[in-house]
């Protein structure tokens, strides 16, 4: 067996790739932005350069690659491993995992972000020991994902585990996927921003955002987000604070379906501030959970923060590959 392996984020906004080592350690990373807008191949090329990137910084090359792990932004259809659609990258009607496997001319797993974020929790992050867990990714959108008796659930064509898409309030604000009301829409950094816009632009809000974003609130960093949510910045703290408060709803609603033992929180806005969005999604859990006693239930923060995902895929690559 090959000692390394290759675990590769592909999200809407950038590309993370990770260097494994046998022992689960990661060695070496490299990020580059995503530029979806180049096709499929495209962006076959750029995870395959920030892949070989990370080798080199490891002192590794191609050869001591065994298999390669790909998390994208959709559901992956579990009976060919393959994905056809992304509509958060804008592709339709494509293998996405036959192009890669062209382009990097290895074996390479796909599956959903969320799912494997909370795949790595689970097997050796915060949620280990565990047998139910349920994982919540705070990043462009919010990723989701499950863990039942000890197995990845993905459902009926691999549809399981969009928790961002779970309806929190009816006819409430209009979330990226079309529909209305989804925690996606609440708790996102996409929402956050939506929220930002309208606070401070529309309604001339004063907040020290503004210092950073020039009238548009679009692209802003978690660290930007971390830096004046820490810094008390009225509207940051209530925006966040009221996103938090809905996810921790929206994790009740979970437990009452799946009672998980254990629920992770993670992505690139839950690493930047810590601990610190704990106790509103706490509040927003306790006081919507169903049955269960809140001692049921541990809600933890991701030991892997921004690496949880490509994390995940490599630990799949790795479990896969051995079949
Ligand atoms: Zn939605």
């Amino acid at each position: 067996m090959k000692k390394y392996t290759i675990g590769i984020d592909l999200g809407g906004t950038k590309i993370l790739a990770i260097v494994v080592s046998d022992k689960m350690k990661v060695v070496s990373r490299s990020k580059c932005k995503t530029k979806s807008a180049l096709g499929i191949d495209g962006t076959g090329f750029r995870m395959k350069e920030s892949a070989e990137e990370a080798l080199g910084d490891a002192g590794l090359s191609w050869k001591d690659v065994g298999n390669i792990g790909i998390a994208v932004p959709t559901s992956v259809d579990p009976q060919t491993g393959d994905a056809l659609h992304a509509p958060a990258l804008g592709w339709k009607n494509q293998p996405l995992r036959t192009r890669f496997q062209q382009i990097f001319r290895k074996k390479i797993f796909l599956e959903n972000d969320g799912n494997l974020g909370t795949l790595a929790e689970f097997k050796c992050g915060a949620a280990k020991g565990f047998k139910h867990v349920v994982g919540y990714f705070v990043g462009t959108g919010l990723g989701g994902g499950i863990i039942v008796n000890g197995k990845m659930h993905t459902g009926v064509r691999g549809c399981a585990g969009e928790l961002g898409h779970e309806i929190v309030e009816y006819h409430g604000r209009k979330c990226g996927c079309g529909k209305l009301g989804c925690i996606e829409a609440y708790c996102s950094k996409t929402a956050f921003c939506r929220q930002f816009q309208k606070l401070i632009v529309a309604d001339g809000m004063k907040s020290i955002l503004s210092e950073y974003a020039d009238g548009d609130f679009k692209g802003i960093k978690s660290s930007v987000l971390a830096k004046c949510y820490n810094a008390g910045d009225k509207i940051t703290c209530r925006v966040l604070n009221g996103g938090f408060y809905m996810l921790g709803l929206a994790a009740a609603n979970q437990a009452s379906v799946i009672a998980p033992e254990c629920i992770v929180f993670g992505g690139g806005v839950m690493e930047a501030l810590s601990q610190k969005a704990m106790p509103f999604i706490k509040k927003g859990f306790v006081e919507n959970l169903f049955a269960l006693s809140p001692n049921d239930v541990k809600l933890k923060i991701s030991r892997f923060g921004d690496d949880a995902v490509p994390m995940g895929a490599a630990v799949y690559a790795i479990e896969k590959g051995e079949v």
